[in-house]
């Protein structure tokens, strides 16, 4: 990710809470800081009877049948969670807090 949007804003290349490479998997799905966030939406989707997996957080589910309002309220906890992850990256890159993403959440 860094290296697309660095073409319109000045951002690093690596991680700014650990120092590895960052790309946008590694912001979104494998960042050690992600891992509170990620077994609180497990417990949370246990209890809907589903399973959280990377492929769940990014495409979301179907919407469709009498899961209807399962699957919306599940999507908008998802979409949530992103957000989560966006704005306490955004903070930290700003001033350097570290912010707890599942307590953002
Ligand atoms: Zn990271």
């Amino acid at each position: 990710m860094g290296m697309y949007l660095a073409w319109f804003t000045p951002i690093p290349d690596t991680c700014p809470f650990f120092s590895v490479r960052e790309t946008l998997v590694h912001i979104y799905l494998e960042c050690a800081r992600l891992q509170p966030l990620f077994r609180l939406l497990t417990n949370i989707l246990l209890r809907f009877w589903l399973h959280f997996s990377p492929h769940l957080l990014i495409y979301a589910l179907a919407i469709r049948g009498p899961t209807k309002s399962r699957d919306l309220l599940v999507n908008l906890l998802l979409a949530l969670a992103k957000v989560a992850i966006y704005k306490t990256r955004v903070r930290r890159l700003a001033d350097g807090v570290s912010c707890d993403c599942g307590a953002y959440f």
